[in-house]
């Protein structure tokens, strides 16, 4: 049960002040899980430049060796044991680590469908669940307009990967 520090009671949505914020959500256990399967992380053009650099290659090397397209996007490839290629008992690209990754969970399918957070966190034990719906979205929602408002190409405390398919929006 979370508590509101400022009247030390248990926090219910709707109370003046809303101090819930993504250490109330989430913390990484460093488990790995969202560094596993197939498909997950897709890379900007900025994170394919600032991981090319940080490992010394050329920008279409590290295309041609550690991405594969998807829907013709590069996404991450997979290395030993399903992980990406990048995981080894932790990321070891974890200063130049994918927008993806640095943006989980508070990624926009969460406000797309908010059953998304709930699926997503069968995968993550990181990312609590015993919250209302309402608290979750707004949290999120205030992340990610954080995040755009400070032209941050990221902001979360952790990786990302996934095989779980999030719902995605109508088109
Ligand atoms: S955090 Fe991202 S780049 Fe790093 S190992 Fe996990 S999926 Fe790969």
């Amino acid at each position: 049960m979370w508590i509101n520090s400022h009247c030390g009671k248990p926090w219910r949505p709707g109370m003046p002040s809303d101090p819930v914020t993504s250490k109330h959500l989430f913390e990484c256990q460093n488990c790995g899980e969202c560094c596993k399967g197939y498909g997950g992380t897709f890379v900007t053009e900025k994170d394919i430049e600032k991981i090319a650099a940080y490992l010394g290659m050329k920008t279409q090397h590290f295309v041609d060796d550690y991405c594969q397209l998807s829907g013709g996007k590069p996404i991450l490839a997979q290395g030993h044991r399903g992980y990406c290629a990048f995981w080894d008992e932790g990321c070891t690209i974890h200063a130049v680590k994918p927008q993806m990754c640095r943006q989980w969970p508070f990624i926009p399918s969460v406000l797309i469908d908010i059953e998304n957070w709930q699926i997503m966190a069968a995968s993550c034990p990181g990312m609590r669940t015993d919250l209302p719906d309402k608290v979750i979205r707004l949290c999120v929602s205030r992340i990610l307009e954080k995040n755009k408002n400070s032209r941050a190409d990221c902001a979360s405390p952790t990786r990302n990967r996934t095989d779980i398919s999030v719902r995605e929006s109508p088109r």
